[in-house]
């Protein structure tokens, strides 16, 4: 069944108003879910492979066809720019990627690439004019499925010094990242030419799919994102006493596994003290000497922080260091930590988060906003430019897998909030 099947039954034609059309959105997404489809029915298409080489072509012969100036940078990122009555003045830019993990969904990136487009076609339908220039984008290599570095177009467009990294990667079949930008007609080399001068880029927009579960909880379709995650990962080693499980009386033991387990039950109870947005997650254990019959010695975990803003973020790792060295201490046992990651939190600009609330009012939506948890190319452009993000809602709340879903009625919705927030944007010309 193609994805157009799946997406049409349920669709409400109602929705198709100010010039969005359902069947065209459909018939879209289906188009971009056939490039690269796998087998279990997902899609595939990592970062500079000729799949998503394939995608963006027919993103832009779309734009072409919607009387957009089509172009690809060094770095491969696609553009259509739509002239502004202004066309002097700084652009809106608005897109996310079309590259997906090895067996993914039809929507991660995507369905932010052909709102941006559907907002086009929107206006031209109803004869909407902007005043600023309003450009697409189509960021490569999101995901660094292939070579473990994502947000490559975007990281390119906002300048960052990428090209010593990148010529040092390779993939798990031991082909250099240059080599395979070579085979889409790209060379890393050239890879600096696709800094754009970010004084002329009034604000970036991204549409996504939420990839959780908090829209579908509250029974919304399209949520405000109000920041993107700060994360800092720490590495905790607690070290005790091994001993023979039969011969150590319990009063004599420096179990390094009981005292993490308190450890790691105090992490999971510190965020809700901190903000409501802040988690804490311990994901990986390692046990020594690892054995059923021995009391272990050491015990060295992961946790891995973040939150919506730095000052939080930033209490809540002092709060888990200092929790875990109290109880590490409580038990005669030794504590060591290091930070092994700091990813600084995103915020989104109030201006823009206000004139998004003000599109979904007058939709008749409720404007709930939430953070996001994952990292985005809104996150690299978000560090120097003002950023907006929606998210819309996820089925199940799954994401890169084939059964990553959101209903067409919800994509209308997210078409309609966004193509408002943006007129507004482009009729700006402060
Ligand atoms: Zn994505």
């Amino acid at each position: 069944m193609s994805l157009r099947e799946k997406l049409l039954p349920d669709y409400d034609r109602g929705l198709d108003l100010e010039g969005f059309s359902g069947d065209r959105l459909a018939d879209r997404l289906s188009a971009i879910a056939e490039i690269g489809l796998t087998t279990e029915a997902g899609s595939c298409r990592p970062g500079y492979s000729q799949a998503e080489r394939q995608a963006k072509d027919l993103v832009c012969d779309w734009m072409r066809e919607a009387g957009l100036a089509v172009r690809r940078d060094a770095a491969g990122n696609c553009f259509g720019r739509l002239a502004g009555r202004n066309d002097h003045l700084s652009v809106i830019l608005c897109g996310s990627h079309i590259d997906t993990v090895p067996n993914g969904g039809h929507f991660d990136g995507v369905l932010g690439v052909l709102l941006a487009l559907e907002t086009v076609e929107m206006w031209k339908a109803t004869g909407f004019e902007p005043e600023r220039p309003y450009e697409i984008v189509i960021f490569s290599e999101e995901e660094g499925s292939s070579f473990n570095v994502g947000c490559v177009g975007s990281s390119a467009v906002a300048g960052a010094p990428l090209t010593g990294q990148l010529g040092r990667v390779s993939d798990h079949e031991g082909r250099s990242f240059a080599s395979a930008v070579e085979e889409v007609g790209l060379s890393l080399a050239d890879f600096p030419a696709a800094r754009r001068d970010l004084s002329q880029i009034a604000a970036f927009v991204e549409v996504h799919i939420e990839q959780g579960l908090v829209l579908e909880r509250h029974g919304l379709p399209v949520g405000i994102v109000n920041g993107i995650c700060g994360l800092a990962a720490l590495d905790v080693t607690v070290t005790g006493q091994a001993g023979h499980a039969g011969t150590t009386p319990m009063n004599y033991r420096r179990d390094a596994l009981v005292a993490a387990s308190r450890i790691v039950t105090a992490i999971s109870e510190l965020p809700g003290q901190i903000s409501e947005t802040a988690v804490a997650t311990v994901g990986q254990l390692k046990v020594s000497p690892n054995g059923s019959n021995v009391v272990p010695g050491k015990v060295r975990f992961s946790v891995d922080i973040r939150d919506v803003a730095n000052e939080p973020l930033e209490r809540l790792v002092t709060r888990i260091v200092e929790a875990a060295a109290g109880i590490a201490a409580a038990s005669g046992l030794g504590l060591s930590w290091s930070r092994t990651f700091s990813q600084p939190a995103i915020a989104v600009d109030p201006r823009l988060k206000t004139l998004q609330a003000e599109a979904m009012r007058a939709l008749n939506l409720a404007a709930f906003e939430m953070p996001s948890g994952a990292g985005h190319d809104a996150m690299i452009l978000g560090a120097h430019v003002p950023m907006a993000m929606f998210f819309v809602r996820s089925k199940d709340g799954i994401s890169h897998n084939p059964l990553e879903f959101s209903s067409l009625n919800d994509c209308a919705i997210a078409a309609r909030a966004l193509s408002r927030f943006l007129a507004r944007l482009v009729s700006n010309t402060d």
